[in-house]
């Protein structure tokens, strides 16, 4: 494929055959080898055929294959014209990062990490189908749909302050009675659990301050235990997307649409049924941030019992949370006119710069956090969104480190007891329900997360904040 280099860290695959319009990878030298090992680029070009997409369907470094859209794609449409794909969403809806601070200092806890690594391992319900101890009625699980963050202050599991800390303060536009009875009933024995494979929990210390004063405003710095989160809506997102999948795909060839595979499902935005799924993948976004909420008030209660005291006295505070699976409203200048568009983030974070009128409290004035988790033994960024990042890639920049290796090679290759002597080496506590998913998810599994924030800081699509690595790791 002709990829046209049109500055260091990005190319230009120019439109050809039914593509409206080109499509735009932010990548290096060494990462653009991989667009081709697996289907990525041949879903990012279908993208850029979609009615109603703007400028270019965007791939970032971290790309790679997906259902319909690829992971690490965005794609940006206008409302009149255009479409929604619930494969460019993702089935989980709303997958995402939170990280949580404390006033820990590594020299302080080193002596108490198995107690805590046991701790959060006995708390943190993980695995393939893992359920709370917290489960809801049905009228109480769409409360909490409908009202995110909200919801879980009123139950006790946030504090006010929490809210905004959260991308979009935890709450979507959201209407419960678009979700059906089963995805229901499938979230509502989930509330505060990890889920399998991908999604971990760990404890980490931050190892380097790239920008001394953000890190002071968002109060970071050198030697400071923190807490990475990443999961979703679990189950009830999954079947969310399944749902619509099937609802829509039968009324594709009214509209002259076609699909190109099972999952390549997009409708017109305007039509009910689209509106409907977006306001059933806004109660899935919600029930995630309460997910990742529950998870935190989990979190807060083991750092409590391991250190015998309150989680405030130990600045268990929010440093942020953002989703990575999203459709969300948003405006943009295109051909000088503010426009209204629908823009996919599948597999994409957001990176709102200082200012951004979605931005409000302390990140108006510094811009949002950006978290990109690397793997478990490399560790991860923060870094700060960009105003560059609005006018190139609507806002959005890469989502984690992405894989190198599929999941059945990474078993093929690598065992158990080599992905356990690689973190002991390291000093790194794993703590696993399942040795299969430790071995799919071994470092070695994943890009260097050093290889995907390079093209984002040499574009300056998001600035460096901080790193840190892990010292527990828990895998659902
Ligand atoms: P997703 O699975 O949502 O597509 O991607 C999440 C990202 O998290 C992956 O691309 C990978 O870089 C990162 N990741 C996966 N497992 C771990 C882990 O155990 N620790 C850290 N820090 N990152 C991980
Ligand atoms: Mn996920
Ligand atoms: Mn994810």
């Amino acid at each position: 494929m002709e990829f046209k280099r049109v500055s260091p860290y990005k190319f230009v695959v120019e439109k050809h055959g039914n593509m409206r319009v080109d499509a735009l990878l932010i990548s290096s030298d060494k990462l653009i080898q991989y667009v081709e090992k697996d289907k990525a680029l041949e879903q990012l070009l279908w993208v850029a055929t979609l009615p109603g997409i703007v400028k270019y369907s965007i791939g970032m470094p971290d790309i790679h294959q997906g259902y319909a859209f690829p992971i690490g794609g965005v794609g940006a449409f206008f409302y009149d014209g255009g479409v929604v794909s619930p494969g460019g969403v993702g089935f989980d809806i709303n997958c995402g990062v939170r990280v949580i601070k404390t006033n820990l200092k590594y020299d302080y806890i080193k002596d108490s990490l198995e107690e805590l690594g046991k701790t959060l391992f006995k708390m943190i319900p993980a695995g393939l189908g893992s359920t709370s101890d917290y489960t809801f009625s049905i009228e109480e699980s769409k409360r909490a749909m409908k009202l995110g963050l909200e919801w879980a202050v009123e139950k006790g599991f946030a504090k006010e302050e929490d809210i905004e800390n959260i991308e979009d303060n935890g709450r979507l536009e959201a209407d419960p009675d678009c979700v059906s009875r089963h995805a229901i009933e499938r979230g509502r024995e989930e509330f505060g659990t990890l889920g399998a494979g991908n999604h971990f929990l760990e404890v980490d210390k931050v190892v380097e301050i790239y920008d001394k004063d953000l890190a002071n405003a968002w109060g970071l710095y050198e030697g400071q235990i923190v807490v990475w989160m990443h999961t979703g809506s679990r189950g009830l997102g999954h079947q969310i997307a399944t749902d619509y999948l099937d609802l829509m795909r039968p009324k594709m060839e009214k509209f002259g649409f076609k699909l190109v595979d099972r999952d390549s499902v997009y409708f017109p935005i305007q039509e009910d049924l689209s509106q409907r799924y977006l306001l059933a993948m806004g109660s899935a976004a919600n029930f995630a941030w309460v997910n990742r909420q529950v998870l935190t008030y989990f979190v807060r209660k083991a750092f409590s019992k391991v250190f015998g005291m309150d989680y405030e006295k130990l600045g268990m505070e929010i440093l942020y949370d953002v989703a990575h699976n999203i459709a969300k409203q948003e405006q943009y200048e295109v051909n000088g006119k503010l426009e209204t568009l629908l823009v996919h983030r599948k597999g994409a974070t957001r990176s709102f710069p200082k200012g951004h009128p979605k931005l409000k409290g302390k990140f108006k004035e510094t811009g949002q956090p950006v978290l990109l988790p690397g793997d478990m033994k490399r560790g991860s960024y923060i870094l700060v969104g960009s105003e560059k990042s609005i006018k190139e890639t609507f806002g959005s920049v890469a989502h984690g480190a992405g894989r190198v290796l599929s999941r059945h090679q990474a078993v093929k290759q690598i065992t158990f007891e080599d992905v356990q002597k690689e973190l002991q080496r390291e000093g790194i506590l794993l703590y696993t329900n399942d040795k299969v998913v430790a071995r799919e998810e071994a470092p070695l599994a994943y890009k260097s997360i050093d290889l995907v924030v390079e093209p984002i800081v040499n574009e300056g699509l998001a600035n460096l904040v901080a790193r840190s690595k892990p010292l527990i790791v828990i895998k659902g």
